[in-house]
């Protein structure tokens, strides 16, 4: 078993990483004590490949349990999701020392964090992560919410959950598409914060693609070591953690001129290379590493060229409306070198122009 610590003072929390861990999730949330009843809440697709063996497990230990469910895809992330489930929490009689557990990807992760932060104006929760993106990204560092027709994400709250149990094991039987959408976070860790990382991801690449748990679990541990170091820093984006963004504000563009039918992990493999794009134009990054970073993200089998079509006055627009703008200027989180990033708005229009036009 990995556990790494999220150092936030009295609202910090473990992770713990190993396989099979959903089965001992009851004998270990009894132990701790953080409610003494809790709802599981999860999406249809999940529920049906592993709410059994967690709901088995809490019973097995005599934690009393609830499952509740809702539809699986983006589509449930909203308001109407949260209030449905709220009013099942409510007519199962849950109170404030009662708490929830998020079985599921992101999209659950999201909302049931959402749901604890304002049920009863907050109740303890707990993330079980079941994609790879969950694992290494969403359910780590407190952001929790859902979309809105006008935005995605529009609507939350930092609201740290109590712990974290990972249990690679659930990756086998994850969809290609789903790991590649997490492995493309996971080559962000590396280039935004960790040389040897990125390095070890080159190397492994067969078996991490081929799914072998031990290197699963320790690029894992790995990404959350440096979400946890991030988020203990900035826990809620002043600064610092606005690194993790990188890739994300030209990814964000491409997904939204894609109407959202391009995987968020695609998305960000383009974005990640435009920005080594940015850097290298801008001259504060050398060559030789963009294109070591864009080797990588194609060896995934991520795109890394905008797809034609796309238009880049489309796409700039895309960057204003972003959310992370502020008075109209994006900003750009830039590599330096593998490893070392700047934030900045300071990029000329031509140059976002012409690495949106791909040239
Ligand atoms: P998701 O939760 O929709 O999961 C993807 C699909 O995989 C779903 O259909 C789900 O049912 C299925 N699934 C989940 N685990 C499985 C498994 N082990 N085996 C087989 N199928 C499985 O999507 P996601 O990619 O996990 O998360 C995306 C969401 O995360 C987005 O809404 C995004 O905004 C959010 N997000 C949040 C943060 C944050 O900090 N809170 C960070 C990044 C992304
Ligand atoms: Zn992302």
């Amino acid at each position: 078993m990995k556990t790494i610590r999220v150092g936030l003072g009295d609202r910090g929390y473990d992770i713990l990483i190993a396989e099979g861990l959903l089965s001992g999730v009851g004998e270990d949330l009894k132990a701790k004590g953080f409610a003494k009843r809790y709802v599981v809440v999860s999406d249809t697709r999940v529920a049906e490949l592993f709410g059994g063996r967690l709901m088995d497990s809490l019973a097995a230990a005599g934690v009393r349990a609830d499952l509740i469910t809702f539809p699986h895809g983006e589509a449930s992330k909203h308001l109407g999701t949260v209030a449905g489930l709220a009013s099942q929490l409510a007519a199962l009689g849950v109170d404030r020392k009662d708490g929830l557990i998020a079985l599921g990807g992101g999209v659950t992760g999201d909302i049931t964090g959402f749901l604890a932060a304002v049920y009863m104006r907050g109740i303890p929760f707990v993330q079980i992560p079941t994609t790879l993106l969950a694992q290494v990204d969403s359910s780590v560092g407190g952001k929790t919410g859902v979309d809105i027709p006008e935005g995605k994400n529009l609507v939350g709250a930092f609201y740290q959950p109590l712990r974290v149990y990972i249990d690679s094991g659930v990756l086998h039987e994850l969809p290609s598409d789903e790991l590649l959408n997490g492995l493309a976070e996971v080559i962000k860790y590396s280039v935004i914060r960790d040389p040897d990382f990125f390095v070890s991801l080159r190397e492994q690449r067969q078996a991490i693609l081929a799914r072998e748990l031990s290197v699963l679990e320790e690029v894992i541990a790995r990404c959350c070591s440096i979400k946890a170091e991030v988020v203990a820093a900035d826990e809620r984006e002043a600064d610092l953690r606005r690194i993790l963004n990188f890739g994300h504000t030209i990814g964000h563009a491409v997904e939204a001129a894609s109407d959202y039918t391009l995987p968020h992990g695609m998305a960000v493999g383009i974005g990640m290379v435009a920005a080594c794009g940015l850097a290298v134009g801008k001259g504060i990054m050398a060559k030789a590493d963009a294109d070591g970073v864009r080797e990588l993200i194609a060896d995934y089998g991520l795109p890394v060229a905008i797809p034609a079509g796309f238009a880049p006055q489309r796409l700039k627009g895309f960057l204003k409306t972003d959310k992370k703008t502020v008075g109209g200027r994006p900003f750009f989180v830039l590599p330096t070198k593998i490893g070392a990033v700047v934030i900045t708005d300071d990029v000329d229009e031509l140059l976002v122009e012409r690495v949106l036009s791909g040239s």
